[in-house]
């Protein structure tokens, strides 16, 4: 199985992407990677911006193309030798997968990033993929802008981005374009099935509801937890009659992201420290040194930031949920001749759609849009929630 057969219902991309990795292969045979100009003109190139809508796969277009010029297999992306594997299961020392974990890249990390790419690679290539470009702020592109101009002939940047407005003109202008569609509900269901082994009537339901996004159509198809988050959040969106109903609403679906971000970082918190603890010499049980406090303090700075920030995730994907609901009931209200993407609320969107104008349902939308740009900026989230909340109440 090719590497790229993850590349749900993007054919185009498919080939361009096949096509740089086999000439990046040809290249490595025919030129020393040593000469000037090593990849003039040809489908390779060592700057790459891949850019599509959340959900699109465009970390995992990247991860593809990387495992494809890693791959010692005959045809490249081969799947089945050491580098495919590795570079797909995010474990290849070659490919530095970089992911943010606060809600901006610093500074800093991208100091030391550009420092890695110029140490050479065991395998083929040093590949670095940055899979939110669009949290780096202008002065931190800067930093990355003389590195992906003039890179040693070993390195490959990736950039991944929701847009190609979302990074300087000068660091667009240097890479490659690669831009990944929505794919079809029915391609991110097949994936699904080859992928999870989830039957196709599941996998077709989790996809209709994720909206084509495929890290949440998996997780829905696959996690319990988030099949059930998904439907507490749509019957609070659904039942709020009032202002009251809003602020405890409100107050459940905050409970829920902390304890969402509890689960999710909690284990990786621990064996983060076990692990400083190891590599400094020091017993974490006993008292703290105070020459090494400060590497715990960081340490501890990083994870409050990692709380935070998948903790904003959880109560940005309850608001497209919510969203979707309301979508739905336009598209009850309108009489369009089209599937609803809740069809387990239908009941709820109809009683939803039946009390209220197309008006008033366009109103909320443009509220919850509203919130969540507002939970992207420096917001209280629990005011920002408990507002949006309150606007879905009956008008009139
Ligand atoms: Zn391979």
């Amino acid at each position: 199985m090719s590497v790229f057969d993850c590349l749900a219902g993007q054919a185009a991309v498919r080939a361009q992407l096949e096509k740089a990795a086999a000439a990046a292969r040809a290249l490595a045979t025919e030129v020393a990677p040593e000469s000037e100009d090593a990849l003039p003109q040809s489908a390779m190139s060592q700057a790459w911006l891949f850019t599509g809508p959340p959900g699109s796969g465009r970390s995992v277009a990247a991860l593809a193309l990387a495992a494809a010029l890693e791959c010692t297999g005959e045809t490249p992306g081969c799947g089945e030798c050491h580098a495919c594997r590795t570079t797909m299961a995010r474990s290849n020392p070659d490919v530095e997968i970089v992911e943010t974990e606060g809600v901006t890249i610093t500074v800093d990390a991208t100091r030391s990033l550009v420092g890695r790419s110029y140490v050479a690679p065991s395998g083929r290539w040093r590949v670095i993929v940055i899979e939110d470009a669009d949290r780096m702020l202008e002065r931190t592109t800067n930093v990355l802008l003389k590195a992906i101009e003039e890179p040693p002939p070993f390195t490959v940047w990736m950039l991944c981005t929701p847009s190609p407005e979302d990074v300087m003109p000068t660091i667009r202008s240097r890479c490659r374009s690669v831009s990944l569609a929505i794919p079809p509900v029915e391609a991110v269901a097949d994936l699904l099935v080859s992928s999870d082994h989830v039957s196709r009537e599941q996998a077709l339901a989790a996809a209709q509801e994720a909206q084509s996004h495929i890290g949440r159509a998996r997780a829905l198809a696959t996690d319990p937890e988030a099949a059930k988050g998904r439907t507490a959040t749509l019957r609070i969106a659904s039942s709020i009659r009032g202002a009251g109903d809003a602020v405890l609403g409100a107050a459940r679906l905050m409970k829920a992201a902390d304890e969402y971000a509890k689960i999710h970082a909690a284990e990786r918190d621990e064996s983060e420290r076990a692990e400083l603890a190891r590599s400094l010499g020091v017993n974490e049980q006993g008292r703290i040194p105070p020459a090494v406090r400060a590497q715990f303090r960081e340490l501890e700075g990083r994870q409050k930031r990692r709380v935070t920030r998948v903790k904003r995730d959880f109560l940005d994907r309850a608001m497209i949920d919510i969203l979707s609901f309301f979508r739905d009931v336009v598209v009850t209200q309108i009489g369009a001749s089209l599937d609803l993407v809740n069809a387990d609320f239908s009941h709820q969107i109809e009683a939803v759609a039946g009390e209220s104008t197309v008006e008033q349902s366009i109103r909320k939308m443009d509220a919850i849009a509203v919130a969540r740009e507002r939970l992207a900026g420096n917001v209280d989230p629990l005011l920002a929630v408990e507002a949006m909340l309150v606007s879905l109440r009956p008008q009139g």
